[in-house]
């Protein structure tokens, strides 16, 4: 699931099932369609499964203080390998490359998440991968705007 969050700053937290928490990178532009963008994801703290249907409005001086909500979600199948074999994403999280096939209402397709520093702190990007989903043309985090539960945009959120 994905949750769009403005905070300090605007940025879409893109979180995986994976050994029971949601493993989590902050994605300051939002996740692209087009193969050729390639999107800084900060890692951040694993978060607890309940919390992937979240939205609402963390008050003002708390951390993440700002609206949320769920801006896409659904399932996905791991694709992730390590030297030709299949392993669980957790591993590929410590392993700096994990690679998913997503089934939510905005992104379909495969994806992959790739550690590309650790200095000063952890860097990754997400990109999509190229398929037959992949679409230059798209811009879903510009066009499609509203949660998937609510219906609202992330303004209308902070409007209450
Ligand atoms: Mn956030």
């Amino acid at each position: 699931m994905i949750q769009q969050h403005d905070a300090t700053a605007m940025h879409w937290d893109f979180r995986l099932e994976a050994e029971g928490v949601l493993k989590s990178w902050a994605v300051p532009k939002g996740p692209s369609t087009d193969p050729r963008e390639k999107r800084l994801a900060m890692p951040t703290e694993d978060h607890p499964l309940d919390y992937a249907t979240f939205e609402g409005v963390i008050p003002e001086g708390e951390y993440g203080g700002g609206p949320v909500i769920v801006w896409d979600h659904g399932t996905y199948r791991n694709l992730t390998e390590k030297n030709g074999r299949e392993i669980p994403v957790e591993e590929g999280v410590a392993a700096g490359h994990v690679k998913v096939f997503l089934e939510g209402k905005k992104l379909r397709g495969a994806y992959a998440l790739t550690r590309t520093g650790t200095k000063p702190r952890p860097r990754w990007i997400l990109v999509k991968t190229k398929d037959e989903h992949a679409d230059a043309r798209r811009n879903p985090v510009r066009t499609e705007p509203r949660s998937v539960i609510s219906g609202r945009t992330v303004r209308e959120m902070a409007e209450g």
